[in-house]
């Protein structure tokens, strides 16, 4: 175990092999939050051993969403550190190194079955009903025969030598101890033919030499722990404390994956998630404040951070839940910042616009958008008018007649009235709907869907103001040809 005396360093080890995942941004906020409260290190280092699939567009893009979260790291292939570089297809010589150590001591072998091989003996251990896994054939090589296939540049990889009885177990911080018998590990592949490590060995190596106090990762990652524990012991190293994060559910409760939920950060972002919302629920799935408080910033959870609230249950990534968290965001910043954001990301089409009807259409529609993308679709009555149908000026419980009766009489009073603000006219056709007898909602609503074009809007009166006494009477006008043709 690493002493209580070290220095607090953890790392996210991001696979740039697609694009940013919401689980990278919920494993680096754990790190981030411990980090910070201790006074520590956070690193970056990206893991792009799997040469294939990992891509630079893939590292940029999960680094950007990383930043866009709100993170921000103390070292990283970004930033550079001094225990650089962080990418680890530029640590190639460090792995083999190790490799080669893990040789000579005798806690590795080399495996020169070929790929044909393996393909055959993994079925026939299908079909024998056997687990998985490596035979172990050239385990059992002397030195002499190993030497001569060497010798002839047979390609082999480096396997790790699992004792074949006992246990291997650690500490989880948040699990307790974990324990695996060691005849259920495999005798891991650490080096490729390629010379490249696999993702045990240059884990660990890189944990170590970066001096990772802390190895903070999802749940799907605990059985691979037992094959790192044997390589810190093979190394003789001290074993970080280990801590496997809940992972993110479906609702089905199945591992989070994007057929059923988007797992993207950018789609997240291009929906009008605000960061910090995201950060907040992200953190609410795996941990919580000990207060049943649902709302927090990053800088409270930080503060009042400890693993001793770490949920180990999986939670469920609530789609809803999180919708409704955002808009607590977004009704919670000023109009002013709520479309300065809006502007910058961009979120809408209305550059055009003048800065203050744009001002005032935020603050009436701020009430009722949860994500920012929700902007122009919530807003586009206030700049264009939309196509309604007649049939949606009656309101319900009266009759086409009604509205003929009513835009009439509210077009004589509203063309008079000189103030054109939200209370003068409401006070103008609530008396209107007095004098006759009319009822007040059902007046509301004829003008509502004339003005608005919608049957649902932002508040009348607070919307007609913005709009302008021009642009309604011409709407109401409008409305009033279609009236003619109701039946
Ligand atoms: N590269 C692994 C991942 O993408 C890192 C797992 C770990 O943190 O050890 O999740």
């Amino acid at each position: 175990m690493g002493s209580v005396l070290d220095r607090v360093r953890v790392r996210a080890a991001p696979s740039p092999t697609g694009p940013p995942h919401v689980g990278n941004a919920y494993i680096a906020l754990f790190d981030y939050a411990f980090a910070r409260k201790e006074g520590g290190d956070f690193v970056l280092r990206i893991e792009d051993t799997d040469a294939e699939r990992s891509t630079r567009e893939s590292e940029e893009a999960i680094l950007q969403a990383l930043r866009w979260v709100g993170l921000d790291w103390d070292e990283g292939p970004d930033v550079g550190g001094p225990y650089g570089p962080y990418r680890q297809s530029e640590r190639a010589d460090i792995y083999r190194r190790h490799a080669q150590q893990l040789l000579e001591t005798g806690s590795a072998y080399r495996c020169f079955c070929t790929r044909e091989r393996l393909a055959d003996m993994q079925k026939l251990r299908g079909a024998q009903g056997a687990r998985p896994g490596y035979d172990r054939l050239c385990r059992g090589l002397t030195p002499e025969q190993a030497r001569e296939k060497l010798d002839a540049g047979t390609p082999f990889t480096v396997r790790l030598k699992v004792p074949l009885e006992g246990q291997t177990g650690f500490e989880d911080l948040v699990r307790g101890t974990v324990v695996f018998r060691n005849s259920e590990i495999d005798d891991q592949v650490l080096l490729k033919s390629d010379g490249f490590p696999t993702y045990h060995l240059a884990n660990v190596v890189d944990d170590h030499l970066m001096k990772i106090s802390h190895v903070i990762r999802a749940e799907e990652w605990i059985s691979s722990t037992p094959k790192h524990v044997l390589l810190y012991q093979a190394f003789g190293w001290d074993l970080p404390t280990f801590i496997h994060m809940p992972l993110l559910r479906n609702q089905d409760r199945s591992k989070i994956s994007k057929r059923k939920d988007p797992t993207s950060l950018l789609w997240y972002r291009e929906q009008g998630f605000l960061p910090e919302a995201l950060l907040n629920f992200l953190a609410l799935m795996g941990w919580s404040t000990g207060d049943d408080r649902e709302k927090f910033s990053l800088q409270a959870m930080v503060q009042s951070f400890t693993w001793n609230r770490v949920k180990t249950s999986g939670p469920v990534f609530d789609m809803q839940k999180l919708e409704w968290l955002n808009g607590e965001y977004v009704r919670s910043m000023s109009a002013e910042e709520l479309l300065e954001r809006i502007l910058a990301e961009p979120y809408t089409r209305r550059f055009d616009q003048p800065a203050e009807k744009l001002l005032q259409v935020t603050r009436l529609v701020q009430e009722r958008i949860k994500r920012l993308a929700e902007f122009d679709e919530a807003s586009r009555f206030f700049f264009e008018r939309e196509p309604y149908e007649a049939a949606d000026l009656i309101p319900k419980k009266h009759d086409a007649a009604f509205v003929r009766d009513a835009l009439p009489a509210a077009h004589a009073l509203l063309k008079d009235l000189d103030d054109w603000s939200a209370e003068p006219l409401e006070g103008a056709m609530r008396d209107a709907a007095e004098e006759r007898g009319w009822k007040r909602g059902a007046l509301y609503m004829v003008l509502r869907v004339a003005v608005t074009c919608r049957r649902v809007s932002t508040p009348l009166f607070e919307t007609m103001q913005v709009l302008g006494k021009q642009e309604c009477i011409a709407r109401i006008e409008t409305a009033l040809d279609w009236a003619e043709e109701l039946t």
